[in-house]
């Protein structure tokens, strides 16, 4: 069966799908100034469909009238178009215009002519991009329906081509916007960082797996002036997790190895000591591979001045400098306890000895010279007490003008003879006033041993106060023991 038989057949032929009545036709631009070439079509292209729908024709009796057409519509696939008309070349002209005026290479060019001999040049088939080639004889339904389906696929698939390309390009484009963007955003959060890093106030470094300072802030800078010379950074090196800094030097990162933290202290500008807590992490790439550690370091010096400075407000009798009693009471009780006082202190085990000291008449000096001088001369009691005593001793105030003295790896023996000595040292002792007028004193002292385990402050204290008024009562200025 042929296309032909298809148009020609009768009703009872094979049953079509007919296409729909909505379906918009192909539009076939016909441009030929024959008038019967038009109706002809017309005939042959009434029956045809291709892809559910039918075709129509449109047409042009001049070149010219093709143009005005052409210039206002772009969705005719096919233009069946005459060489000849106003101008022996008016076709061709024709074609040129489709192509280079308005860039149209869709559009599928079927040049049709009278005769063989109008037939175009291969060079200007090649140079018009034309697509076929017939000769008005030629033109049965079969052969018309035959090069129009070709010529319709074809201008099908180069629209087809074309959208794609168009929403490629558009996707390329929205695509390379959005990384654009998010460059941008990229750019901002890295100087936003770079920035806050480098107005931090501590000092922030990044040392690379190479063990170079790769990256570091103004105070790192400040508190490191020769930045070139890694070597002077030697906080960096002191630490107490020494194995895991190793560990990331050596290029790996320890498993489990997070975040390291110390305390250490560096010379600062000017020879001062700062004194730092320093923050430390492995900083691993994404495959796990050790890229470095980054650290931060906290000025700390103020704090800690401060620290002390509240620890001895808080355990310092403020008259005389010397221990409060809540403070040397703690002493004595760490020291019942077996802590030690001091941790390089080696004198803190064995034996240790408490001496009470009460200084004798002390009422009379407050009667006779006045309470200020009462006050002087507790001041330099406890100087001249600190004057015989060990770095390891210490003296803390009981009340009024009485004191404790601890002496930490101290037998009795010995503790009698320091006692002894800080008698004769307070007799000996002449106070001179602000105003000229001098003056001597004298203590009387209690002695006892320590007597771990099982002893308490409270028997401690007992037993020293024991001694202490024995000595008193003895005539004053001696030392007893329990
Ligand atoms: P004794 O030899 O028996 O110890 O006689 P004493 O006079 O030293 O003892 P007493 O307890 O009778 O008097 C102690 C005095 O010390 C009474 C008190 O006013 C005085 N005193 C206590 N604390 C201070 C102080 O901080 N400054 C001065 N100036 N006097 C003080
Ligand atoms: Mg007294
Ligand atoms: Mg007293």
């Amino acid at each position: 069966m042929s296309p032909d038989d298809l148009l020609f057949g009768d009703e009872t032929g094979p049953q079509l799908e007919r296409p729909s009545k909505t379906a918009v036709p192909w539009p076939i631009l016909v441009v030929d100034d024959d008038e019967q070439v038009h109706a002809m079509t017309r005939v042959l292209l009434n029956d045809f469909e291709f892809d559910g729908r039918h075709f129509a024709v449109i047409s042009a009796f001049s070149a010219a009238e093709a143009r005005a057409i052409l210039a206002q519509r772009s969705d005719v696939p096919v233009v069946l178009l005459d060489v000849v008309m106003e101008t022996q070349d008016a076709g061709l002209r024709l074609v040129h215009y489709i192509r280079r005026d308005l860039g149209n290479r869709h559009i599928r060019i079927i040049l049709r002519t009278g005769q063989p001999g109008q037939a175009p040049e291969r060079e200007a088939i090649v140079a018009y991009d034309i697509n076929d080639y017939k000769s008005k004889a030629e033109l049965t339904a079969q052969k018309l329906f035959t090069s129009l389906v070709g010529a319709v696929r074809g201008w099908c698939d180069l629209v087809t081509i074309e959208t794609l390309n168009q929403s490629l390009e558009r996707r390329v484009a929205e695509r390379t916007a959005e990384l654009e963007r998010q460059t941008a955003v990229a750019d901002e959060q890295r100087r936003f960082i770079e920035n806050l890093v480098e107005l931090m106030p501590s000092p922030v470094w990044y040392r690379d797996a190479a063990g170079r300072y790769a990256l570091c802030n103004r105070a790192f800078r400040e508190l490191f002036p020769n930045a070139d010379d890694g070597s002077d950074w030697t906080f960096d090196h002191q630490t107490t997790d020494r194995q895991a800094i190793d560990g990331t030097e050596s290029g790996q990162v320890p498993a489990g190895m997070d975040t390291v933290s110390f305390e250490t202290s560096v010379e600062g500008e000017g020879g001062d000591r700062r004194e730092l807590l320093v923050i430390k992490r492995p900083l691993a790439t994404p495959g796990g591979e050790a890229a470095g550690v980054i650290g931060i370091a906290t000025d700390i010096t103020e704090r800690r001045r401060m620290e002390h400075e509240l620890h001895r407000l808080a355990t310092t009798d403020p008259l005389s400098g010397a221990y409060n009693r809540r403070h040397i009471l703690d002493l004595l009780e760490r020291l019942l306890s077996g802590q030690g006082l001091a941790p390089d202190s080696r004198q803190d085990g064995g034996a240790a000895c408490l001496v009470m000291l009460d200084i004798d008449h002390f009422k009379r000096i407050n009667d006779e010279l006045g309470h200020a001088a009462g006050d002087v001369a507790i001041r330099r009691a406890v100087e001249e007490i600190r004057s015989h005593l060990r770095a390891t001793d210490h003296i803390g105030r009981i009340g009024g003008e009485e004191f404790a003295i601890l002496l930490p790896g101290t037998s009795h023996a010995d503790g009698a003879v320091i006692a002894e000595r800080l008698r004769d040292g307070l007799a000996r002792l002449t106070i001179t006033l602000a105003d000229g007028r001098h003056f001597r004193l004298t203590g009387s002292f209690g002695l006892t041993q320590l007597r771990p385990p099982g002893d308490s402050v409270e028997s401690v204290l007992g037993r020293a106060d024991q001694a202490l008024y024995r000595a008193k009562a003895l005539g004053r200025n001696r030392v007893e023991a329990t």
